[in-house]
């Protein structure tokens, strides 16, 4: 079944890089496992999956003893991050995909543990999203650079959800124009709906969930 799964999330990301004349190893799947158990985890950890995102620090500070064997197993916060939760999202993630404030990023250098990180974007007017306004980029960038603990990869991005791919296009090229004006490589955004879209617009990190594992139970 997850088998099954993959492989037709594979195909999509294979048409989709094959239309913009891109290589599949320039695309890192990310497999979205909240409210996913470590079972279901590890199933997509034997079919080759490295990478998985979570959402909920708790949640994953529950999982992760049980995935403690995957050892070649990269794990990706992309959930908001809570300035109170920095120390323990720090031992159990190596990569932070919603820094949105200088706040959180010194936070998290204070960690003392070395940490991949993203800068979360929000590229809409939705209240309820976290996320950097494009005009605090510059100084968030720079003061992320200033982080001995903290490598900067990139950008992040939820666009205003909606079933329509194409709706999201607009917000992938904007956070394509934000990362060259940055000089920053990653661009994570595209999900199980418009990752094609994502795909064709640069994204180097697409967070795949219910194409992967199939419906999440409603919390
Ligand atoms: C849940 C989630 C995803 C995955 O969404 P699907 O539609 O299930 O693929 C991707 N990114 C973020 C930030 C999420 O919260």
């Amino acid at each position: 079944m997850f088998r099954d799964r993959l492989a037709a999330v594979e195909e999509r990301i294979h048409n989709a890089c094959a239309r913009s004349g891109r290589n599949r190893s320039s695309v890192t799947l990310i497999a979205v496992s909240k409210l996913f158990g470590p079972p279901q985890m590890r199933e997509a950890y034997e079919c080759g999956l490295r990478d998985f995102g979570e959402n909920y620090v708790q949640e994953f500070a529950g999982k992760a003893p049980d995935l403690a064997d995957c050892t070649e197993a990269r794990f990706h916060l992309i959930g908001h991050l809570q300035s109170n939760k920095t120390r323990v999202a720090s031992d159990i993630f190596q990569v932070i995909q919603t820094v949105d404030t200088p706040k959180l990023a010194r936070r998290l250098n204070d960690s003392g543990q070395k940490l991949q990180v993203m800068v979360e974007v929000k590229l809409s007017d939705e209240d309820s999203k976290s996320g950097a306004d494009p005009g605090d980029v510059p100084a968030l960038v720079q003061g992320i650079r200033g982080c001995p603990n903290l490598h900067l990869l990139g950008l992040m991005t939820i666009p205003p959800w909606t079933d329509q791919a194409e709706a999201s296009r607009p917000y992938f090229q904007r956070l394509l124009a934000l990362a060259r004006d940055h000089q920053v490589e990653a661009l994570s955004m595209g999900m199980s709906h418009d990752f094609e879209v994502a795909i064709e617009e640069g994204a180097t990190h697409i967070r795949v969930g219910t194409a992967l594992f199939g419906q999440r139970r409603k919390t």
